[in-house]
């Protein structure tokens, strides 16, 4: 799904330090605190809120470990089949119900849900989260409907080049699951009600990652009441006997664990552009791994996107490390591909990334560049007044600090950590230790490799 108006935010603002570097830090991050009050709710899901009371929208967002890196084999794309589904359990065409509006995206690990609610119908839209997530059966009618806007969606993304999420889709397939054929569309259009309700049943209980979010000027006990109410608290999937986190296998424990596919790995899909992944699984144990590795994969994106031989090729290349998985985190380079031929274009600018890590972007030394990441992570709060001010006349206003919730809760989710947590460990790095990391991880012998080529 997709609405305009909050993705252009989530392009403006895409980090709680390029928030703050805008618009002022008002409430500055005492070192080790938390921007966010938490609840558990009496099933065990937790709650984190973050309050700003003169922002005009409520906001709830619900994230599941769901993501595309997640399908089960044969399965392509349900997890983001089921997103447009659940939304559909109340609402049967459109984003919005009078004056409260809502969302749902699926990325490489998370699944989301969103509804944005004026204050007066917060219990409204709690209410209408709670059902989506309750859901035990679906519409047929609906499923049809929605199948088609799934693939429409390549329309949009494939011809421009924006194949990497359906990319880490296939990789779920071809590598975790032993497919050559890898079916984007056809595993969509075989879904029937039965099995997406049997499918959703089954990943709510062997994965019960929920997490839900929410900013505005609710108080976080009100917040916390409005999930708990009679109707809602049965909407939580049963609690964890283990400590959720969002990157987990979501496969589950029914599953029988197959090896994963190494080495280069060729298969076919049936998307028209060529993609190519080079990927990397690396250790996802202590707070320092995986900080170094989302920070690794932030800077080694900036190095490829001002790649201006990737430019003349066409290939639209980003490195991202969101999912994790009992074998580790994978670190995935990703490139969508004008033709077969520019895989090995985009490998020599992965190795280039890898090697140029010694003086990060935008200029200078890592360790430079590591101060302004620990600056950033401990920046705190931005002024909302002065953005919305920015954002004035623009519907986008409305959504700022929905934003900002949005890019700590992704941030949160994919690392299993607190940004309190990440910006304690982060002080810690250096950029020694960050080059070490690379050496030993991201060495030339320890790449695998999916190239994906479209049905001939
Ligand atoms: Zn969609």
């Amino acid at each position: 799904m997709g609405s305009m108006a909050f993705r252009s935010v989530a392009a403006a603002l895409v980090v709680a330090g390029t928030v703050a570097a805008a618009g002022g830090a008002a409430r500055p991050l005492v070192r080790g605190d938390d921007l966010l009050e938490r609840r558990s709710l009496s099933c065990g899901v937790p709650l984190a809120v973050l309050p700003v009371a003169d922002a005009p929208l409520e906001t709830f967002f619900a994230l599941l470990p769901l993501g595309m890196a997640h399908d089960d084999a044969g399965r392509t794309q349900w997890g983001h089949l089921l997103e447009h589904l659940l939304i559909r359990t109340t609402d049967a065409e459109g984003l919005a119900d009078g004056d409260i509006s809502f969302n749902g995206e699926t990325g490489d690990a998370t699944l989301r849900l969103d509804v944005h609610a004026p204050p007066a119908l917060a219990p409204q839209a709690a209410a209408k989260l709670s059902r989506w997530l309750a859901a035990e059966s679906f519409d047929p009618a609906a499923l049809e409907r929605e199948k088609g806007k799934v693939l429409a969606e390549f329309e949009t993304t494939v011809p421009a080049g924006y194949t990497h999420k359906w990319a880490t889709a296939a990789w779920a397939q071809a590598v975790r699951h032993g497919t050559d054929d890898v079916a984007l569309r056809g595993d969509v259009q075989a879904a029937t009600v039965e099995a997406l309700a049997e499918y959703w049943a089954a990943k709510r209980t062997r994965a019960p990652g929920l997490a839900l979010y929410a900013s505005g000027p609710l108080p976080t006990a009100k917040v916390a009441a409005l999930f708990e109410e009679p109707g809602a608290s049965a909407a939580a999937p049963p609690p964890a006997a283990a400590p959720p986190r969002a990157s987990d296998e979501a496969a589950g424990a029914g599953a029988v664990a197959k090896e994963w596919r190494r080495g280069e790995v060729t298969a076919r899909w049936d998307l028209a552009r060529p993609h190519v992944i080079e990927w990397y699984l690396v250790p996802d144990g202590d707070a320092a791994a995986r900080v170094t590795t989302l920070l690794l994969v932030q800077t080694l994106t900036q190095t490829l996107m001002s790649d201006p031989k990737l430019q003349q090729a066409r290939v639209i290349a980003l490195v991202s490390a969101d999912a994790a998985f009992p074998e580790g985190r994978l670190v995935q380079f990703s490139a969508s591909l004008p033709d077969a031929g520019a895989a090995a274009t985009a490998r020599a600018a992965f190795a280039r990334a890898r090697e140029r890590l010694t003086s990060a972007p935008p200029a200078g030394s890592l360790d430079r560049w590591l101060q302004q990441v620990r600056a950033e992570l401990s920046s705190g709060l931005p002024d909302f007044r002065r953005l919305r001010g920015q954002w004035a006349g623009r519907q986008q206003q409305q959504f700022v600090e929905a934003q900002l919730l949005l890019a700590l809760a992704l941030r949160e989710r994919s690392s299993g950590l607190s940004l309190a947590t990440m910006a304690a460990t982060a002080e810690q790095l250096t950029g020694g230790a960050v080059k070490k990391f690379r050496d030993e991880q991201l060495a030339a012998e320890r790449a695998n490799v999916l190239l994906l080529l479209p049905r001939g």
